[in-house]
This record gives C-alpha cells, sequence and structure tokens, in this order.
C-alpha cells in the first residue's frame, strides 16, 4: 500500500511506496495540495481546463411596415 510523504521542495504531499496505489491515495489528498515534483502514474490529472462557450447567433427578423396610404 502506497503512502503520502511531505515533499520537502514544493511542501506539498508527495507518495511513497509501490505506486500502484496512487489513485487511492491521490483522492485521500486534499485539491491543490499534491506534489507536482514528482509524477503521479496511474492518475488522471486535470491539467487544463477548457471551456468551449457556443455563440448563439440572434437573428433579428426586421418586419418592414408597409404604409399603404389610400387616397380618397
Ligand atoms: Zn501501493
Ligand atoms: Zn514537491
Amino acid at each position: 500500500m502506497c503512502y503520502r510523504l511531505d515533499c520537502k521542495k514544493c511542501g506539498k504531499y508527495s507518495w511513497g511506496g509501490c505506486g500502484k496505489h496512487l489513485s487511492t491515495l491521490y483522492g485521500s489528498i486534499e485539491q491543490g495540495k499534491h506534489c507536482n515534483c514528482h509524477p503521479w502514474p496511474g492518475v488522471v490529472m486535470p491539467s487544463s481546463q477548457t471551456t468551449t462557450q457556443n455563440k448563439e447567433t440572434v437573428t433579428q427578423n426586421k418586419c418592414a411596415p408597409t404604409t399603404s396610404t389610400a387616397g380618397i
């Protein structure tokens, strides 16, 4: 079973052990406190957040008022 260590470089939590239980260990550590100095094999980390926004195109239908002047 793997265990967490205090990284002396960044002050966050690193890991030690066999390296096969890192997904469990990674989940037990708070977000933002994971050491980035050592790799976490087997752990999927959200490196970059990509937000795609769909722009809604508003089509305005201009209804031109037709004024018909009826002469008497
Ligand atoms: Zn382990
Ligand atoms: Zn570190």
